[in-house]
């Protein structure tokens, strides 16, 4: 049985989605937010998630991002009310692999969902975890330049995923703390920067092009190889 993950915090429009695809014989567990969403991936299968933008606790984009370093070729479709270019191509940029602007007829979410089912499976999440030489294997936890292999901990390996999932974006360092740490951010601490600087020497170390700038006020901007290489 084909078991679909919906993570959708408006009981309304999560039962409607939930009753159709109940009826087309899909296995449907749904969740009403991020954190749940990736408790559940965690310890179940799943092989395709329904995915909406606007959650109580962090955004689709971010649970997106997270989701694929767990799975990097679980199918993702965002379920969304902003139909802005910007917030589609932000979700394809996260991983999504498809977009569907509500409201929508259940009709187009089932075709979508078939349509997704067929082609995604199996396909390697490439190009969210490359970045020119630089490729991260989220599977093996490996991180490569070329042919050199970086050594990276745990965490120095989350901080690089988050950074190239949020390629060019100014992210400051409650944002940074809160999704790659997980909690809040203590003013008091530099560990985002001594983190930042681990990371940069190493990527530096690898002959690494791309560089993670200082924005000034805010905190850290990741610029990616060929970007970096242009400047
Ligand atoms: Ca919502």
């Amino acid at each position: 049985m084909t078991r679909i993950l919906l993570v959708e915090d408006e009981p309304d429009v999560a039962s409607f989605i939930r009753q159709g695809l109940d009826e087309e014989g899909y296995a449907v567990t749904w969740v009403s937010a991020g954190r749940e969403a990736l408790e559940h991936l965690r310890e179940e299968a799943a092989d395709l998630v329904l995915l909406d933008v606007q959650l109580p606790d962090m955004t689709g984009l971010e649970v997106c991002r997270r989701l694929r370093i767990l799975r990097p070729t679980l199918p993702v479709m965002m379920l969304t009310a902003l139909d802005a270019v910007e917030d589609k191509v932000r979700g394809l940029r996260a991983g999504a692999d498809d977009y569907l602007p509500k409201p929508f007829a259940f009709v187009e979410l089932l075709a979508r969902t078939e349509a997704l089912l067929r082609r995604a499976r199996n396909t390697p999440y490439e190009g969210l975890f490359r970045d020119g030489a630089l490729t991260l294997d989220p599977v093996a936890h490996t991180c490569r330049c070329g042919a050199l292999s970086l050594s990276l901990t745990p965490r120095e390996f989350d901080l690089l995923a988050f950074f190239l999932g949020r390629r060019n974006e100014a992210l400051s360092r409650e944002v940074i703390h809160r999704e790659v740490w997980g909690h809040d951010f203590d003013r008091g601490t530099n560990l985002i920067d001594v983190y930042v600087n681990y990371l940069r020497h190493k990527l530096a170390e690898a002959g690494c092009a791309a560089r993670i700038e200082t924005v000034r006020g805010v905190g850290y901007r990741y610029v990616p190889a060929g970007e970096a290489a242009d400047a």
